[in-house]
């Protein structure tokens, strides 16, 4: 069971439920929320992790989507019909969830229908929501898709940016991405004051000195983009393939496991992992946009940092 911050849990993820599935965030108490819920395909671990946590679909209340992809919000029709669970999204792309269109949720990137889904309220920029007693503020934050947003929120002084797919999230005509729209999202996240900062598709991890990444990707956006990687479908079996060799070297007891780095990410949308020791903090630099990753219990996080050795090198 991870945590990303006292009251906020990821129950989904490519780490958690399936290789596909976007990071999802349970925000516990009397209205259990999720941000986004995952995929079709990883709904049955989903389910999994939520009992982990103590509830079941039925208990969801909500679930704040951070736009309208497949990977982030297909399970949604599956919830919908196990829950009330209310489907908040931004305008720009409720008619594709409503829809299941195959370009616009990314669907087709994975081989896989998106069913469509019902939006019971719209987000806008500048929402600021309270969930079980946890002020979220709605950031529209548009490029990777048009109605992508941000959210930010403060856990015990520490301010989280939840980007989602603003970060890190794929570039392409075909889902409506903007690069000018994009740019102006990221100056807009430079503006925040924020000091961990979680994005769409990371391992369940904070990751620290979060403004610099953000920079960063500002810097790197639109560098540079090919167009001949394979779909997520046909590249599935490596997929399965190094999840099962990372499996394996974490099965090897410490001392003797080495520190195996993951090659570069091909893809914007795939992420870069790092495999660690357990229980000992490793800093590593992703290959694809210099994200330093801490796998780490937040405890053990916050420890870290009050060492002085949480900020990436
Ligand atoms: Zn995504
Ligand atoms: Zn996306």
């Amino acid at each position: 069971m991870w945590y990303v911050c006292w009251g906020t849990s990821v129950t989904s993820g490519n780490r958690l439920t399936h290789v596909w599935d976007a990071s999802a965030y349970l925000i516990a108490g009397d209205e259990p929320t999720l941000i986004d819920c995952g995929s079709t395909e990883g709904y049955a671990a989903l389910k999994r992790d939520l009992k982990s946590f103590g509830y079941a679909p039925k208990d969801i209340k909500r679930v704040i989507g951070t736009h309208g992809h497949w990977d982030h919000l297909s399970a949604m029709a599956k919830l919908q019909e196990e829950s009330d669970a209310q489907l908040f999204i931004h305008e720009a792309d409720r008619r594709q969830v409503e829809t299941g269109d195959p370009a616009l949720t990314a669907a087709y990137l994975y081989n896989k229908p998106f069913p469509p889904a019902r939006v019971d309220g719209l987000l806008t920029h500048g929402d600021v929501l309270d969930i079980n007693g946890y002020l979220f503020e709605v950031y529209h934050t548009p490029g990777h898709s048009p109605g992508s947003v941000s959210l930010r929120t403060e856990f015990h002084g520490l301010k989280l940016l939840i980007a989602a797919d603003t970060i890190w999230g794929g570039y392409h005509p075909r889902i409506r991405s903007s690069l000018e729209d994009w740019e102006k999202s990221l100056d807009r996240l430079l503006e925040l004051e924020f000091d961990v900062m979680t994005t769409g598709h990371c391992p369940p991890a904070l990751i620290f000195d979060a403004k610099r990444h953000v920079y960063e990707a500002r810097q790197q956006l639109g560098v540079y983009w090919n167009p001949w990687f394979k779909p997520f479908h046909s590249s599935f079996a490596a997929t399965i393939l190094k999840g099962l060799l990372e499996s394996v070297v974490q099965a090897v007891p410490f001392p003797f496991r080495p520190i195996a780095r993951a090659r570069p990410a091909r893809r914007a949308h795939r992420t870069s992992v790092v495999c660690s020791t357990a229980w000992r903090p490793i800093y590593q630099r992703d290959n694809s946009l210099g994200f330093t990753e801490i796998r780490l219990p937040v405890r053990r996080a916050f420890l870290a940092r009050g060492l002085g050795s949480g900020t990436a090198q």
